[in-house]
Order: structure tokens, then C-alpha cells, then sequence
């Protein structure tokens, strides 16, 4: 067995991310700049990602990935799914460094959006990444469906899903944000625990 690609720089690469201020509650302050700059940054840190899949725009802020699987499992489509907005900084607020600095100190990533959801944005941007540089080509059809206005109810991912839908596309897993790595999350979980979502509570407007 070989040895999987690991690209050494994940956290200044998390890092470029947080220095972006994508805070889509205030779009209209700070214009679509930020959002542009984020799509431009990720192709640049991400080249086989972009060079092997296809990028599709849909709305100004969703962004569509197409990876081509073999073929082996047409009927298990795969989207993996993350949001680069985020929410306005409160700045009462205390921060242990400043929200947009992107500050990397005591072996962590600090900043606005490093747990929600840069992080786990850039988690499936590093394993496609690698897993290209290896080779690998999965045997069904994997989609990554990023979105700039999650945290304001925007269309993004809403009108993915419309466009997969209307290809015939009916995922057999979708993968979403969900919990962290935390320290006892609960009172009755000791230690350290990855808080793994299996569902999401509906919002009815
Ligand atoms: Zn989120």
C-alpha cells in the first residue's frame, strides 16, 4: 500500500481563507469583491482540483464541482457540500486574535469562519486534492457543492439542487457541516469527541 498525498501548509492555506472577509450579511457594505477574491484563491491553491473537475456557477454565489467518477457505481453520486460566507463579527465581542487576521498560534487557525465553515470547506478541497495527486478516481460521480450565502438564506444551494434535480441526479449521500472537534461537548461526554450531525432541524419561514 502506498502512501496517501498529504500537501504540507493546510493551516496557512485555512489561513488565506479567514483573511477574506466573505461576510455575506453585509454584502451590500462590502460589495461581491470578497467573494470573487475567495473563488480566485481557491483555484490557485487547489490546481488539480480545478485542471480534473468541472466548475459550474450557478446564481452569483454556488459554486459546482463535478468530479467524473469510473463508472463503476453510476447510481451512489456523491455531494459533498460547505459554505464560504460567514456571519458578521460583533465587535464587542472579545477575540482571542483579530476575526479576519487569519492568526495560526498554539497550533490552531484562528478567525471568522475557521469552524464554520472554512474548515470544513477546506477539508474536501485537501482530500480531492491529494486524492488527484494520487490518482484516484472514485467509482461514482462526486460533487462539491459550495455555496456565499448560506448563513442569509440565499438561493446557492437552493438552485443546485434544483439543477441536479433537473439532470436526474438523486444523490445517494450528501455530506453538509455539521459538528466540531470539541472538548466535552455534553456533560455526560468526557474528553475529546468529532460531533458527527445525522440530521438537521427544518426552518420554516
Ligand atoms: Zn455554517
Amino acid at each position: 500500500m502506498t502512501t496517501p498525498t498529504v500537501r504540507p501548509g493546510i493551516a496557512e492555506r485555512l489561513s488565506q481563507m479567514i483573511r477574506i472577509p466573505t461576510v455575506s450579511a453585509e454584502l451590500d457594505e462590502r460589495g461581491s469583491a470578497p467573494f470573487e477574491e475567495f473563488v480566485t484563491l481557491i483555484a490557485e491553491l487547489y490546481p488539480l482540483t480545478h485542471e480534473k473537475l468541472t466548475l459550474e456557477r450557478h446564481t452569483d454565489f454556488g459554486l459546482l464541482f463535478h468530479w467524473q467518477g469510473t463508472g463503476a457505481a453510476p447510481d451512489r453520486p456523491v455531494v459533498l457540500m460547505a459554505h464560504y460566507d460567514v456571519v458578521p463579527v460583533d465587535e464587542s465581542d472579545a477575540w482571542t486574535h483579530p476575526p479576519f487576521a487569519g492568526v495560526i498560534a498554539d497550533g490552531s487557525v484562528y478567525g471568522r469562519g475557521a469552524l464554520d465553515d472554512k474548515g470544513p470547506l477546506i477539508v474536501v478541497l485537501e482530500a480531492v486534492e491529494n486524492l488527484l495527486a494520487d490518482g484516484f478516481v472514485p467509482p461514482q460521480d462526486v460533487y462539491l457543492s459550495f455555496g456565499g450565502n448560506e448563513e442569509t438564506y440565499g438561493r446557492a444551494a437552493e438552485e443546485i439542487a434544483r439543477v441536479l434535480r433537473g439532470r436526474g441526479i438523486v444523490p445517494w449521500l450528501v455530506l453538509d457541516e455539521g459538528g466540531a472537534v470539541v472538548d466535552a461537548p455534553l456533560p455526560f461526554v468526557p474528553g475529546r469527541a468529532a460531533m458527527i450531525g445525522v440530521g438537521e432541524k427544518g426552518v420554516m419561514t
